[in-house]
């Protein structure tokens, strides 16, 4: 079959020590997965894992600097795990990144009842780093977070405080959707979110084994 237009280009990550990329299907994310992030947000209730999506123009390529966002004065860091989906419902690997989010628009959302879209959906919104393999590990709980903004630490967490750990997230998630090879599952953030300026310099982080950096424009 022809099309009558082109097909959208994916946008594809590095596997570390691959040739291969990762094309990217579909972005889903958790929202309130770790206890103290909860707090902070002011919810503290255990309850199904809430999930939302996020377009894959959204996501962020490594060595790309990202635009700050129209329509915000509050941009808002949250570094998260990125599982990458592999065929059959396994995991191919995972990565970090950073769940962009306008603040103000998002509490804004909240308040008046409606939805989140324009709070987490805006380009740029989804950097990720490359893709690590994952081998022959077998959970992420011993996995640390880190997140710096112009070198001073902003977040630093632990998966083994996670809510919902990546193998229960996907069970779930594959109940409501058909997930695939390809698809990217931000699995939500630590304490100490905040804010982001035009010109800092973020830096997050799996000590030893992944690393991203990225500039706000
Ligand atoms: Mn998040």
């Amino acid at each position: 079959m022809t099309f009558q237009f082109p097909k959208p280009e994916s946008i594809t990550l590095p596997i570390q020590g691959s040739d291969n990329g990762f094309s990217v299907n579909h972005v889903y994310c958790v929202g309130r997965n770790y206890k103290a992030h909860i707090r902070e947000m002011g919810v503290d209730v255990k309850e199904p894992p809430l999930f939302f999506s996020k377009p894959n123009w959204a996501v962020v390529k490594p060595g790309t600097d990202i635009d700050y966002p129209a329509d915000t004065k509050n941009l808002n860091y949250e570094v998260e795990l990125v599982i990458a989906v592999g065929e059959n419902m396994s995991i191919f690997g995972f990565g970090v990144g950073v769940d962009l989010t306008r603040r103000d628009l998002q509490t804004k959302a909240k308040n008046e009842g409606k939805p989140w879209f324009r709070s987490k959906c805006f380009a740029g919104s989804a950097p990720v780093s490359e893709i690590i393999p994952i081998g022959d590990r077998t959970d992420f709980s011993g996995f640390n977070l880190t997140l710096t903004v112009n070198g001073k630490v902003k977040q630093m967490g632990s998966c083994n405080d996670m809510i919902w750990n990546p193998g229960e997230i996907m069970c779930e998630l594959a109940g409501e959707v058909p997930l695939q090879a390809g698809d990217l599952i931000f699995t939500g953030t630590p304490e100490g979110v905040g804010k982001l300026e035009k010109g800092d310099d973020v830096v997050i982080s799996i000590p030893e084994l992944v690393e991203l950096s990225f500039k706000i424009c």
